[in-house]
């Protein structure tokens, strides 16, 4: 058996080692355009901050590709498949045969449009070659402009202000981390932010950057002017499609992948910031573009490719992080549209700045935001992945922290 696997993230890679698990014999090639070992991308952004060696990315010892018999193919991109002929084409004009291939390709940082987009020093975060660009660039830094108030653009944010420079973070939308949070969190957490020396500035984008060959500063659709001598965009990401044949393989924004983590062409699978899978809370397909949901996808995909057909219930979006002194957790849907069929439920404690949100669909929680206290978080995320109906008074489920004996079923 011929396993080709495109992409050497955490969905690759939990990939292969499901594979060698069930299949000690079968070929596995690993394709990716990285030439490094698999490492823990979310980590980079600790790089940019100074306080992790890149050194200490890769999540596996050195020689994994021995120790799993894989033949990698580092450097390397995939520019075409041939779905009928099951091969691929490669950048350096290999063709590779297969007989079961994942998607494991991850995603693109979502471009801008705006003028002087292509001048030095405006950088994405999403590979540790971006960080180490910026890491060169540092030294001549002083003023940087933020675009983007999502997770990525954050922590680009804080590392830059942890390095001493100053940061500016322009957020399109009223507040930060919009997709995940409501208003009254995302306040919350622009407070914070500016409490800590971080500049804000809300409701604008950029229309052009300026500079000649490298960047001087960003002309703001409001038609103001920011100087800065480095950009970094943070705007979200999109699958990694373009070499897809789509007549052959089902595309909507990711690879539509069904309960195996197979494609709509047999044999084919996809699994990670790339795939489209089910969403629990929502109930329909979705991109859940996160570190937990890639590792257990390529897990899943690998067992499939490999012959053991396991199922999943779907997927589901968590997150969990820290901004200087509040914690944020939200998992689920916590954007739900304005109709009667949902309930949320929200309390705020001023004195420990603790507020919590919870959405409701029937009788089963389907979105949860914790801003402090999250310890309870776990209780909430279990009910939201499990579709638990609740029988308890909703109310419980605000307490700060949720009593076991108030959610006993
Ligand atoms: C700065 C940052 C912080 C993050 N923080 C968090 C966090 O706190 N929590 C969380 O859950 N998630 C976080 N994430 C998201 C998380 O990193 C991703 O969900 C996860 O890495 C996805 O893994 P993957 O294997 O699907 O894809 P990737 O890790 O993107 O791996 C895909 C690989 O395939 C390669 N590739 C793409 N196209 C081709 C091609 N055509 N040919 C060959 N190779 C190709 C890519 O270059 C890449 O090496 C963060 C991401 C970033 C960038």
């Amino acid at each position: 058996m011929n396993y080709v696997i495109i992409g050497n993230g955490i969905a690759g890679l939990s990939a292969a080692e499901s594979i060698r698990q069930l299949d000690s014999t079968g070929h596995i090639f690993m394709i990716s355009d990285e030439p490094l070992e698999p490492y823990c991308r979310p980590m980079i952004s600790l790089v940019l901050q100074g306080v992790l060696d890149p050194s200490k990315l890769p999540i596996r010892k050195s020689g994994l590709y021995q120790f799993l018999n894989i033949t990698p193919v580092l450097g390397n991109r995939v520019v075409q498949m041939d779905a009928d002929r099951k091969t691929l084409l490669l950048s350096d004009g290999q063709i590779l045969p297969f007989d079961r291939l994942l998607i494991a390709t991850g995603a693109d940082p979502r471009p801008i449009k705006a003028a002087g987009s292509h001048l030095h020093r405006i950088f994405f975060m999403r590979n540790r070659q971006h960080v180490m660009d910026m890491l060169e660039a540092l030294p001549e830094t002083r003023r940087a402009l933020v675009i983007g108030g999502g997770l990525v653009g954050f922590k680009a944010a804080y590392g830059l202000l942890h390095r001493g420079v100053d940061v500016t973070m322009l957020i399109r939308s009223g507040y930060p981390l919009s997709l995940q949070v409501d208003a009254d969190a995302g306040a919350m957490i622009l407070r914070e932010l500016v409490r800590h020396g971080l500049n804000v500035r809300v409701g604008a984008g950029v229309t052009a950057f300026t500079g000649n060959m490298a960047v001087t500063g960003a002309v703001l659709s409001d038609g103001s002017e920011l100087p800065c001598d480095m950009v970094i965009i943070g705007k979200g990401v999109l699958p990694s499609v373009s070499f897809i044949p789509k007549d052959k393989v089902q595309v909507d924004l990711g690879v539509v992948v069904n309960a195996h983590m197979e494609t709509t062409c047999p044999g084919v699978f996809a699994a990670g910031d790339v795939a489209e899978s089910v969403d629990i809370a929502r109930k329909t397909r979705w991109v859940n573009a996160i570190w937990p949901e890639a590792a257990m996808q390529g897990r899943l995909a690998g067992m499939n490719m490999a012959g053991r057909s396991v199922a999943c219930n779907g997927s589901l979006s968590r997150n969990v992080i820290r901004i200087f002194d509040l914690d944020v957790m939200t998992a689920g849907w916590n954007h739900p549209p304005d109709d009667p069929r949902f309930e949320i439920l929200t309390r705020f404690h001023p004195r420990s700045n603790t507020y919590r949100r919870l959405v409701f669909e029937g009788n089963r929680l389907i979105g949860a935001t914790l801003v402090n206290h999250i310890e309870s978080g776990g209780i909430l995320m279990t009910m939201i992945q499990n579709a638990i109906p609740i029988s308890i008074p909703r109310r419980n489920l605000l307490q700060f922290p949720i009593s076991p004996k108030s959610v006993m079923f």
